[in-house]
């Protein structure tokens, strides 16, 4: 087979076989296609789009380019989650402690920032000494030991997924329901969880900008769980704005923090309790998603939950003084407030123009080589609905310098709308997918 053949036919909408995605997948893993021809062909996927028999063949040639784990000799069932990405999305450094305060052992594979989102695994590694590349041993021990490990992936699983990840970050390839699903189901496959959340997010700050192509992305990958015999449910829920008040990675571990502790923004405490009922349901754990929100509840107020977080912390190598004192978590030398430019109400908050301020500060990748600044980022003031006054901060930039403050400034501006009148009020969660 020839690559060139295989893109060309992708960009003239031709179906590719499964023969045809099994070879690239392989020959991408191997290093025998070179990113630039990769990164054609996933544009063309992004322009043409694969049916669901294409979008299966490449999760299932993605899963399978590494090792796939199995678990059960060391825990009888494990849970995971997911997010396909969004703004301020923080929710798995509180759900993934929460739910294995409980009980359930959860064995996570996370992503780095992606577009103008930002990943978990770069949020982790603003922790000092916190080792997110873990062998397939350490991540099994960790699992074993403490019932909860959240790890980058390793070279050995789902390994075509962490190459075209990076790829994709940077050649502007990211939003596709196919390239998405497949991303997320490889990893899930590949990690061995019997039981699968997924956050599948819509709006201005999320990768599917209307709920219709949220609700197609999550049946895709509900159908693809279900094929393999996992149980998994989808949560459609909004990015209309960003979730909780802080973007960038040093400030979000810092928001997921305090509420581990029971100072949390209501809506990242909220999608958290809503994405771990619907684990611990799934796990048979609780038989209703109200029993199983009360459970979690109490995990939360208890400090089970925080406990759980600081033994994942201390587990992989973090230094635990710094989430006792998350202050001393790396902090950004310029700290600027914003003004709001007039009175009124915030009707809507541009997530995505957000997102890419905090990349443009430092906060993600241009390239792929590109090391990132984990202290800066963005705390929001007001959020939707808020009523601001002229003058008063609308947000506060923490940026290495005042001239990244300076480029950026008219971006935020543009970023806020200010009404006279109050906005609806927004759904957090819209739908649950259970079943297809
Ligand atoms: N999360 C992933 O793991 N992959 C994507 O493509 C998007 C979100």
């Amino acid at each position: 087979m020839r690559m060139v053949e295989i893109i060309a036919a992708k960009r003239d909408g031709r179906p590719l076989t499964t023969a045809e995605i099994e070879w690239v997948v392989k020959h991408y893993t191997a290093g025998d296609i070179p990113d630039y021809q990769m990164a054609a062909l996933a544009m063309a996927i992004v322009l043409r789009g694969m049916d669901d028999r294409e979008t299966a063949d490449l999760t299932i040639a993605m899963a399978r380019s590494g090792d796939m784990l199995d678990l059960h000799d060391i825990a009888p069932l494990t849970v995971d989650k997911h997010s396909t990405g969004g703004v301020g999305d923080k929710t798995t450094l509180v759900v993934a402690p929460l739910v294995a305060a409980v009980g359930l052992p959860v064995a996570k594979m996370s992503g780095r920032g992606l577009g103008f989102s930002g990943g978990t695994i770069d949020k982790l590694e603003s922790i000092p000494g916190f080792r997110t590349s873990l062998s397939t041993e350490e991540f099994r021990r960790a699992v074993h030991e403490l019932g909860l490990v959240v790890a980058a992936q390793s070279g050995d699983l789902a390994p075509a997924d962490k190459k075209l990840y990076a790829l994709r970050d940077v050649t502007a390839t990211v939003e596709s329901i196919p390239l998405i699903a497949a991303s997320v189901m490889s990893k899930k496959l590949a990690s061995g969880a019997d039981c699968i959340v997924l956050d599948v997010k819509y709006g201005r700050g999320a990768f599917m900008q209307t709920l219709d192509d949220a609700r197609q992305l999550a049946r895709t990958m509900v159908a693809i769980g279900h094929h393999a015999g996992r149980k998994v449910t989808a949560v459609l829920s909004s990015m209309q704005q960003p979730l909780g008040f802080a973007i960038g990675n040093a400030l979000e571990v810092r928001e997921a923090i305090a509420a581990l502790r029971g100072s949390g923004p209501p809506d990242l405490v909220e999608l958290s309790l809503v994405l771990g009922s619907e684990l611990v349901r799934m796990a048979g754990l609780r038989d209703s998603v109200d029993a199983a929100r009360l459970l979690l509840r109490e995990a939360l107020q208890s400090g089970a939950a925080w406990e759980k977080f600081r033994a994942m912390v201390v587990n992989q190598g973090g230094d635990p003084t710094v989430i006792d004192e998350p202050e001393r978590l790396p902090t950004a030398p310029v700290q600027v407030a914003f003004p709001a430019p007039r009175s009124g109400f915030v009707t809507a908050i541009d997530g995505q123009a957000l997102g890419m301020v905090v990349n443009a500060l430092g906060g993600g990748r241009s390239r792929k080589e590109d090391t990132i600044d984990h202290a800066v980022g963005l705390v929001l003031h007001a959020k939707v609905g808020d009523h601001v006054t002229a003058g008063e901060p609308l947000l506060t930039v923490h940026a290495a310098r005042q001239a990244d403050v300076d480029q950026i400034a008219e971006r935020i501006r543009l970023a806020y709308t200010i009404h006279d009148e109050p906005p609806p009020l927004l759904p957090l969660v819209e739908d649950i997918i259970r079943e297809i």
